[in-house]
């Protein structure tokens, strides 16, 4: 294998000096040519350690430049990613060999939006609030809610969207004031090391952001050193990173899993709901946690909805991404994970399911490529249905009615997302309201990912807390009640030393007024 590029200097850590504790060094391979494009450290608990301590020190200074200051920096960090896309989408490209739409649509885009609404809407979810209180005890009083940055937040990021997944969750632990370090997938770390430099380029403070990369030891290491742990992968890894973080007793959120359902009703506008099944499972080649990974199809419709899936997705071109418009479908990033999809495939045929196009990884080319596969004839016995495959496969099962789709479609130990298309967009809200998944589409899917004010994580063993909205920062802080008493108070309270019984009486007429007059039944 060729290396094409050079090693990558400690410098780009944003750190001053070399981190110590620096293991092997981890090949990044570009899965769509199998070239391995550069090498990066793999860091132990030590140099993790070191890194942590400079993040504390780094974090006093950075909380107290406050909102504007640091939305300044996120606003030129924002525009750095604009005019440097071609350089970051090659990264991306060359490290998940995705297609170049798929880094730019689904990457840059959203972390040139999440930079913009990020520094515009920190202060509105974590200003100081003035809270009114009906409690006697604390009348003329003035109470305040606060939101304080919990110190050094870790961040570890799954392969498939090293911008998105890894580094976006970065971006609101920052404007909430905390120094952050950030442990990129070992497949994928280049992204996250060129956001560290673009981030010092655009006036960070050194130290406040870090990428402590290596494999899942220096994970584990960074959940021993910060005060916060965001993690987005798989739900096995989540549920030790929720183990552990419990034991230091440190808060985690968890963006896991998923095997999101897709309910095609039969009076859906057949051609959208073909267009966006074929592409919302076969983007990125399907590695997207909220990728759709099963369909359940009303009978009268089945036939026609299979027929345009399946011509839609023979036309798809697969491949090693060149540019712009080159492929539709790239590269499998990890390489275990072909082995994954092509067992559920396996499975499912075995078990009695047709590939109607597709069915097998693409042979004779340096890279890992599988073929866009629909499936038919498949149940809940299958893998296909019931497992994450996240490769580029879409298993469609007939249905009799929506009370069966949605009977399936909860029949998952995941509650990631869901969609219902439906020309009935009320029947669909009713449907989706029954869907248990952190968030459904009604006529689109996945689409909720981009609105960052909606809240987004999953039910079940897809996750705990959420990305985005009001909650997907104030998780970055620890809450804190000031009561503020003026200057011309009384000098004893009422309910104070010495107890007397003529007003311990007094007071429970008073409570007897104000609590004991409501209705019973
Ligand atoms: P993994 O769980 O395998 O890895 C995620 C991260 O955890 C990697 O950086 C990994 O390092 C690290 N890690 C591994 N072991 C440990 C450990 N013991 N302690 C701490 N960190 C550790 O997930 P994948 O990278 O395979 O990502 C794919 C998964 O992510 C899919 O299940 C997908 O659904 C999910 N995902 C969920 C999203 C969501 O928003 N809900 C979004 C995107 C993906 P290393 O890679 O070096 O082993």
């Amino acid at each position: 294998m060729a290396i094409v590029e050079e090693q990558v200097h400690p410098e780009v850590h944003n750190g001053a000096t070399p981190p110590v504790g620096v293991g092997a060094e981890i090949p990044v391979e570009n899965p769509a040519t199998g070239e391995i494009v550069r090498t990066v450290p793999d860091l132990d608990g030590a140099a993790v350690a070191e890194m942590a301590a400079r993040g504390r020190a780094a974090q006093t200074a950075w909380e107290a430049i406050g909102f504007a200051g640091r939305a300044k920096i996120m606003l030129r960090a924002q525009k750095w990613l604009i005019d440097n896309s071609e350089r970051v989408i090659e990264t991306i490209v060359s490290e998940t060999g995705k297609t170049w739409e798929d880094a730019e649509f689904a990457e840059i885009a959203y972390a040139a939006n999440a930079f913009g609404f990020w520094a515009k809407a920190t202060e509105r979810y974590l200003g100081d609030e003035r809270i009114k209180s009906a409690q006697l005890l604390v009348k003329g009083k003035k109470l305040i809610l606060r939101y304080r940055p919990l110190g050094l937040i870790g961040v570890i990021g799954p392969w498939n969207y090293p911008l998105t997944n890894s580094f976006g969750d970065s971006i609101p632990a920052l404007m909430a004031g905390n120094s952050v370090i950030l442990k990129p997938s070992e497949v994928t770390p280049l992204t996250s090391l060129l956001m560290a430099e673009a981030l010092s380029e655009c006036g960070l403070p050194e130290h406040v952001f870090q990428v402590a990369t290596g494999r899942g030891g220096t994970g584990a290491a960074l959940i021993d050193n910060v005060d916060m742990i965001m993690f987005t992968g798989s739900t096995r890894t989540g549920r030790m990173v929720a183990q552990e973080a419990a034991k230091r007793l440190i808060p985690c959120s968890l963006e896991l899993g998923g095997k999101d359902p897709m309910i095609v009703l039969s009076d859906a506008d057949l051609e959208r709901a073909a267009n966006l099944a074929v592409y919302y499972s076969m983007q990125n080649a399907g590695q997207t946690c909220i990728s759709i990974e099963r369909v359940y199809v009303e009978e009268p419709i089945y036939d026609q909805f299979v027929a345009r899936v399946a011509e839609k997705t023979r036309a798809l071109r697969v491949g090693k991404p060149s540019g712009p418009g080159s492929v539709d479908v790239g590269a499998i990033t990890f390489p275990p994970q072909l082995d994954i999809i092509s067992e559920h495939v396996s499975d499912a045929v075995a078990k009695g399911a047709k590939a109607l196009t597709g069915g097998k990884a693409v042979e004779n080319v340096p890279g890992r490529f599988y073929e866009p596969t629909v499936l038919v004839d498949v149940d809940h016995s299958m893998k296909i249905m019931t497992e994450e495959t996240f490769g580029p496969t879409l298993p469609i099962m007939k249905v009799s009615d929506a009370e069966e789709a949605v009977r399936l479609a909860n029949e998952s130990p995941y509650g990631l997302g869901a969609s219902v298309f439906t020309r009935d967009t009320e029947r669909g809200e009713a449907l989706a309201k029954r869907i248990h998944a952190g968030a459904t589409n009604v006529n689109d899917a996945l689409i909720n990912y981009t609105a960052l004010e909606l809240p987004m994580g999953g039910a079940k063993a897809s996750g705990l807390g959420h990305r985005h909205g009001a909650g997907g920062i104030r998780k970055y802080c620890s809450q804190q009640a000031i009561v503020i008493t003026p200057r011309l108070a009384l000098k004893r309270e009422v309910h104070m030393f010495p107890y007397k019984a003529k007003t311990t009486r007094m007071l429970m007429r008073f409570f007897r007024l104000m609590y004991g007059r409501g209705k019973r039944d």
